[in-house]
């Protein structure tokens, strides 16, 4: 299982910020030296990484905590149960989410108190994200780290958390609790869409 990472709302307001930081220091581009003349219209601008959105000029390591958060999309896929077969060590997902996944939101139901109830869920960090092979391809820790851009439907990108849900990449709809079936049947539930949503979404806009 591993951890989800943040509040949404506080995620994006924070990312709200720093757009409109970045939209200060478009406009303060727009003056010379003198502060008299503004840049023609088409003048060609050289693009520098500052105008870059933060995942795409930043590693996770040179992330700060906000920007770390906000590239949770809240799709919830990690927060499923996951099978390791014991002799290949080859792990495999299931449609069994953790007891406190809420199914609606696709977020953890006790974040801050969730190592009470759930001790194995996996915080990811700058150092273990690149180990950690049952990250969903989608998942914007992966992404990034694999040196990807993120997708349309990442609320970094679309503005709106709910797109994710929208766009069929979540957990939402498809996942039922550990509390709600009995997990010595947790076989039964092995599915493969959380390592394929991507490649169906990225097939659809081909
Ligand atoms: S406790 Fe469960 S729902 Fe919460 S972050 Fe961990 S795996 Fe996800
Ligand atoms: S898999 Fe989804 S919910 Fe889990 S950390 Fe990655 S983006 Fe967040």
């Amino acid at each position: 299982m591993a951890a989800k990472l943040s509040d949404t709302g506080r995620e994006f307001s924070e990312y709200q910020e720093y757009t409109e930081g970045l939209i200060d220091f478009a406009a303060d581009n727009k003056r010379d030296a003198s502060g008299s003349r503004e840049f023609a219209g088409r003048c060609c601008k050289k693009r520098t990484m500052n105008d870059l959105p933060f995942w795409k000029s930043k590693t996770l390591a040179e992330m700060t905590v906000a920007e770390w958060e906000s590239l949770c999309d809240g799709c919830g896929l990690c927060c499923l149960n996951k099978i390791e077969e014991w002799d290949s060590g080859d792990i495999y997902f299931t449609s069994v989410s953790c007891k406190l996944l809420d199914g609606e939101s696709c977020r953890c139901s006790s974040y801050e108190n969730r190592w009470d109830f759930v001790p194995d869920c996996v915080q990811l960090t700058k150092e273990n994200v690149p180990d950690i092979a049952w990250l969903p391809p989608t998942c914007g820790y992966r992404l990034v780290n694999e040196g990807r851009d993120l997708y349309w439907w990442h609320p970094l990108v679309s503005g709106d958390p709910a797109t994710v849900h929208a766009a069929g990449i979540s957990a939402r709809g498809r996942a039922i609790n550990e509390n709600e079936i009995d997990l010595d049947d947790l076989e039964d539930y092995v599915v493969d869409w959380p390592l394929t949503v991507g490649e169906e979404k990225d097939d659809e806009d081909a």
